[in-house]
């Protein structure tokens, strides 16, 4: 049979689209990343599912449960937390599959990124503020490539969003002021959509401190740039002075 990889979503046991949970009900196996991924999540499945928590296992011990279960005819679910296209190491999971010549899908989750937005009701791209959203982390144990070091990144002054990195917050801090401004607006946000979400709001200032007093120190995004103020345009896309493929501007655009 085959291999679902499966976006679980942030934490909201909802939010977890119905194709996932169509998947989830096929599965003979479900194989979670149980260092996030919401247990409660796991009951979208069958209750005679078996069930794996890759936390406590090496990519080959998950291949070996995954080839031995298609082998024998079942479905598996691999369970990623948010969606399973950012640091959730299934590239290598999906290589190795191919090369086993086992078949796969890939069913999107909504990121945690994507959550933290809807939880601080704010817009990443605002018109005349930032056009542009960067998602990236600071080194740990996985290297980040040198070019694409956050003191460079943050020369952009665009949108930021810092994952697995809020335990690294002084040097997150440190790095940024060489290209955003210190009043910039940063907003830390733990355990979007869980029900122990938290907060934390300041600027490239005082987020340090007000992080630590919070005592956040994992699962959580660090989100920095001016789409976090109200100073903005408003957009061209619903102005009544301009036109577009599906509405006649009531005057001529300019542009
Ligand atoms: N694939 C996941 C990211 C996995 S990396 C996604 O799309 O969201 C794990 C990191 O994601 C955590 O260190 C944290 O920075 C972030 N993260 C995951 N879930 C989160 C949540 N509910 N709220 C805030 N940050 C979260």
């Amino acid at each position: 049979m085959q291999v679902y990889f499966i976006g679980a979503g942030p934490g909201d046991p909802d939010l977890i689209t119905v194709k996932a949970v169509k998947a989830l009900q096929k599965a003979d196996i479900i194989i979670y990343a149980g260092s996030l991924v919401n247990k409660e999540v796991l009951q979208h499945g069958r209750p005679d599912a078996e069930i794996y928590n890759s936390a406590e296992m090496t990519l080959e011990e998950v291949l070996e449960v995954m080839e031995t279960a298609v082998k024998a005819g079942k479905v598996v679910a691999r369970v990623h937390t948010g969606d399973p296209c950012l640091y959730g190491a299934t590239q290598e999971q999906m290589d190795a599959l191919a090369a086993r010549g086992i078949e796969y899908t890939v069913i999107p989750g909504v990121s945690s990124f994507l959550a933290a937005a809807a939880t601080l009701k704010r817009e990443y791209t605002l018109p005349d503020i930032s056009q542009t959203v960067i998602l990236t982390r600071v080194e740990g144990r996985t290297p980040v490539p040198d070019k694409e070091n956050l003191a460079d990144l943050a020369r952009h002054q665009a949108t930021l969003c810092l994952f697995l990195s809020v335990h690294l917050i002084d040097k997150v801090v440190e790095q940024l002021r060489e290209g955003y401004p210190a009043d910039t607006p940063v907003a830390v946000v733990h355990k979007a959509s869980w029900p122990e979400e938290k907060v934390v709001t300041g600027t490239l200032e005082d987020i340090a401190e007000k992080i630590k007093e919070a005592g956040i120190d994992r699962t959580a995004l660090i989100l920095v740039g001016r789409f976090l103020s109200d100073d903005y345009a408003r957009s061209k896309l619903y102005d009544p002075r301009f036109s577009h493929g599906f509405r006649r501007g009531q005057e001529s655009a300019g542009t």
